[in-house]
Order: structure tokens, then C-alpha cells, then sequence
């Protein structure tokens, strides 16, 4: 009893908060890809300067669009104002034309999701991970797995859908908890995808064939933001939009930014040299673990099978 009360006394701090945000009565109806645009967006943390600085850009309903930055340029900061985790200081964020500050509570949630950088698993099923209480078929999640690149591993594991993934997701590797948490925004059929540097622990390859998919519109027709690291996956977005400390330096496709941005090519440059060499210390570890495995050490060679998914960060 007495820890049932901590526990409900908790639980019910967070269903009482009212918090800062308020909302307008916009009802979010629309169908179809989402249009979206920042307008001169300013943004600080409370203890510090500004990280945004007059930020504006639109995507076109439908389109693809890379979000490439130094670290600390102001990525993650960005892309948690586009779905109304944060407000701007000034300026705005609209979402097929209306302020998301206009909508209905819960209205940005119905057409918009974020896949963090960061992805959290609940010590649950596969299946309640992805659904978190949304009431769909197992279709749809398989649906949903089959664009994440994660209906492989899935059917692979013990109970597939119903085998419970630990404590954070401990029992699964990193790419694979990055599948999950796509698998996860994509069963909502958002209309405006943001994807936060979510795949970094992904395959290139799986990678590649994840964006491939979402193109082709196999999460439901939608408009996508991705933050991205690698040359494979920026060059698929129809468009780039490139940070520096907090400003758009530059914009447009990935082979014109190349060209005209000696900044951009300097930084995209840099993270293909840092891929190899990640690329080629796995291939090594892999090769060490291969030779373990010849020698009856079958724990290593468990160890070769993640250290082809996980990329160090
Ligand atoms: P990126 O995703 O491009 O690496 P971020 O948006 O995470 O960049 O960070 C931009 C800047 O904002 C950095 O200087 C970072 O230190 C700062 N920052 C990020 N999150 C917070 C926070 N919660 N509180 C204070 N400062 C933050
Ligand atoms: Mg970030």
C-alpha cells in the first residue's frame, strides 16, 4: 500500500501539471504530407544565449529535407520547435500554414512525430513499444516494422512481437532500439516525420533503404526532416539545410551545397572520412571477433554481430 501511494502520488504530479504552453482551438484535419515553415525563429535555453538566430526555411508538402550542422549548431534545438516541444522566443513555427501554437492541444501530436536522438524503450513488449497504447493492428506495426528495416530482427526474437525488449531496451542493440522508435512514430501515420540524428547506429546500408522507403511513401504520405551525418543519406534529401552556430548558412541540394558552400563541403567531407575510419576499425573488430569465434569464444563473436550495427558515437 504505501508504495502504491508514492507511486500513484507521482503519477498523478504529472497528470495534474498544467505546464507553460497554451493552445488556440485549430483543429488539425488535414490530410496528405504537411507543408511547413519557420519564420525568423529565435530561440535560447534559459540560462544562456541564444542557440537559434532568425531561422527560416519552408518545406514543400511531400518533400525530404536534411538538417546538416556542425555539433552544437543547433540541430536537436531546431527540430524540438518544429513539433512544439519548445516555443520559439520570437517568430514561428507553421504548420500547413497555422502557428502551432494556434492548434488544439494534442493537434501538433496528431500530424507531426519526433524520432529523438536518444531512444527510449520501455522495459515492455515490442509490440506496446510501438503502439504505446494507440489502438491498431498488428498490420499496421508490422506495416510500420517493414519501412523501420526492423521485421527481420523482430521476427527473429524469441516471442517476435511479444518478446519484452528489458530495462530501456537493454536486450536489443542500438540500431535495433532505433528501428523500434521509428517503427514507433511511423505506426502514427504522421504527416511531418522528424527524424533527429535516428538512425546513427544503423547500417549505412539499412540506413539508405529506410529513407528509400519513406520516399516511396511506405509511412504514409509524408514530409520529412531529417538531421543527418552521412553523405548517402543527406544526398537523398531534395533538399539541405545547413546550420552554423545557430543560423542557415546555406540551403539547397546536397550537389549544389557542394559547390557553392566551401563550409558544407568542408564539414560533409569530414564526416565521410570519420565513416571510413569507423568503418574500418569495425571491419578489423569484426575480424577479431571472427578469429574468437574459430577459437570456441562464442561470446565474442555475439560482440561481431552488434559491432556490425553499432556505430560508436
Ligand atoms: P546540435 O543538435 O546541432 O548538436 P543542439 O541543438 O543540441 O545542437 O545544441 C545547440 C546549443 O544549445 C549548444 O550550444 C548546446 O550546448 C545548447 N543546449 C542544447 N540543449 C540545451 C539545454 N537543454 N539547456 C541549455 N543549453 C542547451
Ligand atoms: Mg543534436
Amino acid at each position: 500500500m504505501p508504495r502504491a501511494i508514492v507511486g500513484y502520488d507521482r503519477v498523478r504530479h504529472v497528470l495534474d501539471a498544467e505546464g507553460e504552453s497554451s493552445y488556440g482551438d485549430a483543429v488539425a484535419d488535414k490530410t496528405g504530407p504537411a507543408g511547413l515553415q519557420a519564420r525568423a525563429v529565435r530561440f535560447g535555453y534559459l540560462d544562456g544565449t541564444d542557440v537559434l538566430h532568425d531561422v527560416a526555411f519552408d518545406v514543400e508538402p511531400g518533400r525530404t529535407v536534411a538538417v546538416v550542422g556542425p555539433t552544437g549548431s543547433g540541430k536537436s534545438t531546431l527540430v524540438s520547435l518544429l513539433v512544439r516541444l519548445v516555443d520559439p522566443a520570437s517568430g514561428a513555427v507553421l504548420l500547413d500554414g497555422v502557428d502551432v501554437r494556434d492548434f488544439r492541444h494534442g493537434g501538433v501530436a496528431a500530424s507531426a512525430a519526433l524520432v529523438p536522438q536518444q531512444a527510449f524503450l520501455f522495459d515492455d513488449t515490442v509490440r506496446d513499444n510501438i503502439t504505446l497504447g494507440l489502438d491498431v493492428s498488428d498490420d499496421e506495426v508490422r506495416a510500420a516494422l517493414a519501412t523501420a528495416q526492423a521485421t527481420e530482427f523482430v521476427d527473429r526474437l524469441p516471442l517476435g512481437l511479444d518478446t519484452q525488449v528489458g530495462e530501456r531496451g537493454t536486450s536489443l542493440s542500438g540500431g535495433q532500439r532505433q528501428r523500434i522508435a521509428l517503427a514507433r512514430a511511423l505506426v502514427r501515420r504522421p504527416r511531418l516525420l522528424v527524424m533527429d540524428d535516428a538512425t546513427s547506429a544503423v547500417d549505412p546500408r539499412v540506413e539508405a533503404a529506410i529513407l528509400a522507403g519513406l520516399r516511396d511513401g511506405g509511412g504514409g504520405p509524408s514530409t520529412v526532416v531529417v538531421v543527418a551525418y552521412r553523405k548517402a543519406t543527406i544526398a537523398l534529401a531534395d533538399e539541405v539545410v545547413f546550420i552554423e552556430d545557430g543560423r542557415v548558412t546555406a540551403r539547397g541540394p546536397h550537389a549544389d551545397l557542394v559547390t557553392t558552400s566551401a563550409g558544407y563541403r568542408r564539414l560533409v567531407d569530414a564526416y565521410e572520412r570519420a565513416a571510413r575510419d569507423r568503418e574500418q576499425a569495425e571491419a578489423v573488430r569484426a575480424a577479431e571477433a571472427a578469429d574468437a569465434a574459430r577459437t570456441g569464444n562464442a561470446a565474442d563473436a555475439d560482440d561481431a554481430d552488434d559491432a556490425d550495427e553499432e556505430v560508436p558515437a
